[in-house]
């Protein structure tokens, strides 16, 4: 019997049907990382464990956070104040009351062990960006002490009837805003854009009028899916799952039908599960009641996927960051460890399971074409950062430009808060100058708010590396 639990899973059903297993190999040093769950200050759900468990000779375990049940002291103590997470952090650089990353992990960690010291409400200018998990160098938890910290000021400290908690609670629950608005795409695309509703969604909500809102499609990723009658190809010895996220659902569908066609091209058969929110904007307000509910659908309904002899891909370097890592450090879901080590970013894992540069070495693009390529720094956390300069490098009629490290600054619902608005514009000032210095005029991600911030600030249409690829190895 197949499990359909999403809430409101829409339209659209699995199309798996009993399958031989197939294992993965995993990529080099970009596996899920092996920090024990802290189940995010919030029970479990469904009682199952998978998690590490700490020794208990090394030290007896001290339950900072309430509510999660292993500490963190063993990445605290790690911590040696070499400042390298600060210096990496693009909202400490722009904004002078943020203590850093350091202050907000391994010190408040501290802190908080020490008496029952309040969170300090500063977590809530982290952008939950990721990039300083990268620069420290003694592999200190920050992002997951961040996200604990973050939600137990929320859960504690935060005032639920307030204009903050509120809109904070709509920008992370997207999903629900999206799914409601993709009832009446073409108002709604205009009511959204329209200048006295951005006024007063500014004035009454703290959302900055100066944002444009993403369209929303007239048909919708699964609606087309249904309407295609669900997978093309059988096959199954060769199975993905696609997680595809709010944003390839509801605004971006070309993004997903890219990868369905790129996928049915080398042979697989897609899935398509019933599906949550990846829960990432859900972290980085520090909502994790609401991300575990979605996490235990996706982790049920993919997990069921796995059995039946599937890999999991994303399209959105961020929904894979969250499934491959944050779920498993966050929550203590039965099945959890399989998903993160069966998850992959979709170019990602064509790259390792089949030989794209023998594929693309006799192709051209038609039209030639030069594009302005930003790594998502959640694509940089998972060794990904590189991926799509070297696929389209050799392509002909294709000139690829990477655009430097810097952050776009959007970090999904960060940019769009009133308050933090001029500080993400100024953390993508960098970004923009780069764009605009290279010869194309087509911006590349593969992250759907990076890709809006670029948007944004140059005016540059911009595209997928799945529908890139689409053009070059399908068309
Ligand atoms: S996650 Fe990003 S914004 Fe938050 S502390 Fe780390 S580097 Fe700074
Ligand atoms: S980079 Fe790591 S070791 Fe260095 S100060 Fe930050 S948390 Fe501590």
């Amino acid at each position: 019997m197949t499990r359909h639990t999403a809430d409101d899973d829409e339209r659209g059903e699995s199309n798996g049907t009993g399958a031989a297993d197939r294992t993965t190999s995993d990529v080099d040093g970009n596996g899920p990382a092996e920090r024990p769950a802290t189940d995010g200050g919030v029970e479990s759900a469904t009682g199952g464990s998978d998690s590490m468990e700490l020794d208990p000779d090394a030290y007896d375990p001290v339950d900072v956070f309430p509510g999660g049940d292993l500490d963190l002291r063993e990445g605290a103590d790690s911590c040696y104040k070499c400042t390298s997470c600060d210096t990496s952090c693009p909202v400490a650089e722009v904004d002078d009351e943020f203590p850093g990353p350091k202050f907000q992990g391994p010190e408040q960690w501290r802190l908080k062990r020490k008496d029952d010291h309040d969170i300090d409400e500063s977590i809530m200018s982290c952008s939950n960006c990721m990039r300083c998990d990268d620069a420290c160098p003694s592999s200190v938890p920050l992002s997951q002490m961040h996200n604990e910290a973050r939600g137990q000021f929320v859960e504690e400290q935060m005032e639920k009837l307030s204009v903050e908690y509120v809109r904070n609670r709509i920008l992370a629950n997207y999903r629900t805003s999206a799914r409601l608005a993709s009832m009446f795409p073409k108002t709604a695309s205009f009511a959204m854009n329209f200048g006295p509703v951005r006024w007063a969604m500014e004035k009454t909500m703290g959302i900055p009028k100066e944002r444009d809102f993403p369209e929303f499609a007239t048909e919708t990723f699964r609606e087309w899916w249904k309407a295609r009658g669900g997978a093309q190809v059988q096959n199954p010895d060769k199975r993905v799952a696609y997680f595809h996220g709010c944003y390839s659902n509801y605004n971006t569908p070309e993004v997903g039908k890219a990868m369905v066609r790129v996928y049915e091209h080398f042979g697989y058969e897609v899935m398509v599960p019933p599906q949550g929110c990846s829960g990432t904007p859900m972290f980085a307000n520090g909502m994790l009641k609401d991300a575990r509910r979605h996490a235990e659908t996706n982790v049920e309904n993919l997990v069921e996927a796995i059995g039946e002899g599937a890999d999991v891909i994303a399209s959105c370097t961020s929904c894979s960051m969250s499934l491959r890592q944050e779920y498993p450090e966050l929550f203590d879901i039965h099945g959890i460890e399989d998903l993160s080590e069966h998850t992959f970013e979709a170019l990602e894992y064509l790259r390792i399971h089949e030989d794209l540069d023998g594929e693309l070495a006799g192709s051209s693009l038609a039209d030639e074409q030069s594009f302005a390529y930003h790594a998502p720094c959640h694509a940089r956390n998972q060794g990904l950062d590189r991926q799509a300069v070297e696929t389209f490098r050799d392509v002909d009629g294709v000139n690829m430009e990477d655009v430097g490290d810097s952050c776009s600054g959007i970090s999904g619902t960060y940019g769009w808060k009133e308050e933090k608005y001029e500080k993400s514009m100024a953390i993508g000032e960098e970004m923009f100058e780069h764009m605009e210095a290279a010869e194309g005029d087509v911006g590349m991600t593969e992250c759907p708010t990076c890709a809006m911030q670029m948007e944004h600030g140059t005016g540059y249409e911009i595209k997928h590396p799945l529908q890139l690829l689409e053009e070059t190895v399908v068309a």
